[in-house]
């Protein structure tokens, strides 16, 4: 058997990256910095049982993003991005 799933999809990251982007990063593209998989950033694996979010890798379960809210302050840490390509149209 396999373990159950202890993870939303990165839709679920909408309302908090909403707080910090003007566009909808969900339907977002962006790269893992480390296996190099491009995939739409909903597609991400995220943990909300920490605090605040972490996006991982669909592919390789790295770190993709990290969002810590503290002291009336947001904390962003993209480093597992190579890229995120955002659609102006
Ligand atoms: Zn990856």
């Amino acid at each position: 058997m396999s373990e159950p799933m202890n993870y939303l999809d990165g839709n679920a990251a909408a309302g908090e990256l909403s707080k910090i982007f003007a566009m909808d990063v969900t339907a977002a593209e962006g790269q893992c910095a480390h296996c190099g998989a491009k995939r739409r950033f909903a597609e991400a694996h995220l943990y909300v049982q920490c605090p605040g979010v972490v996006a991982r890798c669909a592919v390789c379960e790295r770190v993709l993003l990290r969002l810590v809210n503290a002291r009336q302050r947001a904390f962003l840490d993209m480093r597992g991005m190579t890229y995120l390509r955002l659609d102006t149209a």
